[in-house]
């Protein structure tokens, strides 16, 4: 059962991280619902664009990251052309697909790995490996 408006610690972890890959914040946006109204994949939607902002806004990550509207999502940009705000939905939307993709399990610790293990190999391998093994 998901609380409203609570953002719990694994909810806040998971918003940051969509923040993060997207480098938007979802909190500029004001719910003038314009990303919404040319959006051509919306009738395959169960949550519209700028609801799923909302949801995000409110801490709801796990109806978002459940819903069908960001796997039908076309990629299209035009929300992110519309938002009076310069808010790139489009990558938001792809950012949660990605933490889906990930399931939000960190595989990779870099903490967990001792010093001299990690001086042996360069860091573009540890980059990669983290953007592979972490959710
Ligand atoms: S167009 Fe931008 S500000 Fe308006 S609801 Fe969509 S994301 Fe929010
Ligand atoms: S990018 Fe996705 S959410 Fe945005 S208008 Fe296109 S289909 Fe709709």
């Amino acid at each position: 059962m998901i609380e409203l408006g609570r953002h719990t610690k694994s909810r806040r972890d998971i918003l940051d991280k969509v923040e993060r890959i997207s480098e938007v914040d979802v909190f500029a946006c004001y719910q003038c619902g314009r990303c919404s109204g040319d959006c051509p994949s919306i009738n395959l939607m169960d949550i519209m664009p700028n609801q799923a902002i909302r949801f995000l806004q409110l801490g709801e990550v796990e109806a978002v990251l459940s819903s069908k509207t960001i796997w039908v999502c076309a990629s299209c940009f035009t929300c992110t052309s519309r938002c009076p705000k310069g808010i790139d939905i489009a990558r938001v939307l792809e950012a949660l697909r990605q933490v889906c993709l990930r399931k939000n399990i960190d595989q990779l610790d870099l903490n967990n790995i001792p010093e001299e293990e990690r001086e042996r190999y360069p860091t573009i391998a540890w980059v990669s490996a983290l953007r592979k093994l972490s959710g």
